[in-house]
């Protein structure tokens, strides 16, 4: 437990480090990266100039998404907070253009989502919530080259004892989330590392920043949440993430029945 301690005060040094210079660069590139698409604009289709400048747009957009998740981890990303059912939520990530793409990616990986119909409501920021869960799964298809299949899940549970890797644990009603998946795991030594902000086991580039895991952690601590893994190598793992009930109902109706259109009810 001393060590986990550690563990979250060097995270927390790390991240605001880089949260300071996230900010900057975020200022730096916003005087960049709009510049590349106003230039194609106005070049000739043959120039050989559009082929570099291509290129520097994805870049761009590359660095941007590093920026904003820097940024999203250290907690100065925009947080408004609004009342949700997390499953709504997870359907509609489940059917975003960017879920399409990573499905395209990796054709023989199935995701199943088991949403509990009476999951009570959460107040948190949606777009950092949607993110961690694009993050989980992401991380669950990767973990899966040969393919197989992620469990989504939801239910309501009251915690009221420590888990492991927390002193204690605010007593109440918590929604819980669950990502499992069964592709090669991860050892304790890794287990103990993936909060870090840059760790990773990937090759850079394609896939990994090593940011996914970080930014995942800062939404659940900010959202007074809590974040628990069981894993072993070769057999897969689950992720666990908890936040606080609100008693709160939904503000939109249309939340509900945009939720129903998507599924089907
Ligand atoms: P990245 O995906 O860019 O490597 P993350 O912060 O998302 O960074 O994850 C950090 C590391 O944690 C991964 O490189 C991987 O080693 C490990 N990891 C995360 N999720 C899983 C998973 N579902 N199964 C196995 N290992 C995982
Ligand atoms: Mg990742």
């Amino acid at each position: 437990l001393e060590a986990k301690l550690q563990q979250a005060k060097k995270m927390e040094a790390i991240g605001t480090l880089a949260g300071g210079v996230a900010h900057d660069l975020n200022n730096i590139l916003s005087g960049i990266v709009s510049y590349p698409e106003l230039i194609l604009m106005d070049i000739p289709e043959k120039s050989p100039l559009r082929k570099p400048l291509l290129t520097m747009q994805k870049s761009g957009e590359k660095a941007v998404e590093i920026v904003q998740d820097l940024l999203t981890m250290a907690r100065r990303g925009v947080s408004i907070t609004e009342v949700v059912n997390l499953n709504h939520i997870i359907v509609e990530q489940l059917n975003s253009p960017e879920m399409k793409k990573l499905k395209s990616f990796h054709p023989d990986v199935m995701i199943h989502a088991d949403l509990d119909e009476s999951l009570l409501n959460i107040n948190v920021s949606p777009i950092h919530i949607a993110k961690c869960i694009t993050n989980l799964i992401s991380n669950a298809a990767e973990a899966m080259p040969e393919g197989g299949q992620i469990e989504i899940s939801t239910e309501n549970i009251y915690l009221s004892t420590p888990m492991k890797g927390y002193e204690t644990i605010e007593e109440g009603d918590y929604v819980k989330l669950a990502v499992a998946d069964n592709g090669v795991g991860m050892s304790e030594d890794v287990a103990e590392r993936i909060f870090e902000p840059f760790f990773t086991k990937k090759k850079m580039g394609r896939s990994g920043t090593g940011l996914g895991m970080a930014v995942v952690w800062g939404t659940v601590k900010d959202h007074n949440g809590y974040i628990d893994i069981e894993s072993s190598e070769g057999k897969g793992a689950t992720f666990y993430l908890y936040f606080p009930v609100t008693r709160e109902p939904l503000k939109r109706e249309e939340d509900g029945l945009r939720f129903e259109a998507l599924t089907g009810n």
